[in-house]
């Protein structure tokens, strides 16, 4: 399928979720997830109009920004190694996988500008996710004030894998309800007004529950 089409039928459901939950659509912004495909189906990506490009590793961000350049922002979705920051940090507008102050401190030492990171929560508990446990999202976030570079945009999770729309639902709730618990600090490096959740097989349920970022890959430029 070529993207163009694929957009569409996604861009239907985004909208249909936004009015289930009486939210406005336009503030619901689809990062296309390249990490599976080539750099030629992401160049059809950035033609089909898509602007905000998700990559998982270093390798990957950097083939296809040579190629794409400054013409999509980028999204650096995966876990990230402290040492590979410098590899990443020019391209990157966005990191969505902040889960330890020793990548903050790394963050805000290779850079001179803000760089927007989602903080990794994660709701699910399973032990093969990474990110933060729900409890530890404030603390963490008030000790990230000193790392001047270091803008917390939001927060992001990734649900289990589960066919249960119901676990689902709880899972984004319960980052949506951590989000508020953080906006309520009304820090000035935190504003955190954003969420970074749903994929492919559940991004409907998330914007049911307010994602304001969607990550899709498989149903959007598929997996080569
Ligand atoms: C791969 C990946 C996605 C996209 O997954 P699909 O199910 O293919 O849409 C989204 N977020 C993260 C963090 C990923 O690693």
């Amino acid at each position: 399928m070529r993207v163009s089409a694929n957009l569409a039928t996604i861009t239907n459901c985004i909208e249909k979720a936004a009015n289930r939950a009486g939210r406005n659509p336009n503030e619901i912004k689809i990062i296309a997830v390249t990490k599976y495909v080539s750099v030629k189906r992401a160049e059809e990506a950035v033609e089909a109009g898509i602007i905000d490009l998700g990559e998982n590793r270093d390798e990957g961000l950097n083939a296809k920004y040579k190629a794409i350049g400054d013409r999509a922002k980028w999204h650096f979705i995966g876990s990230l190694q402290t040492r590979k920051v410098k590899l990443v940090i020019d391209k990157v507008d966005y990191i969505h996988s902040l889960d330890r102050e020793s990548l903050a401190k790394e963050i805000d030492r290779r850079t001179n500008k803000t760089v927007n990171c989602f903080v990794q929560v994660n709701v699910s508990g399973e032990e093969s996710k990474h990110g933060l446990e729900p409890e530890a999202v404030i603390p963490f976030i008030e000790a990230l004030a000193v790392y001047k570079n270091v803008r917390v945009c939001g927060l992001m999770t990734m649900a289990p894998l589960t066919e249960d729309r119901e676990v689902l639902r709880a899972c984004f709730r319960r980052l949506a309800e951590c989000k508020r618990h953080v906006q309520a600090l009304q820090l000035e490096y935190a504003p955190c007004n954003e969420l970074s959740m749903g994929m492919s097989n559940d991004f409907e349920i998330a914007i049911e529950e307010g994602a304001t970022m969607v990550r899709i890959g498989t149903a959007l430029v598929g997996e080569e």
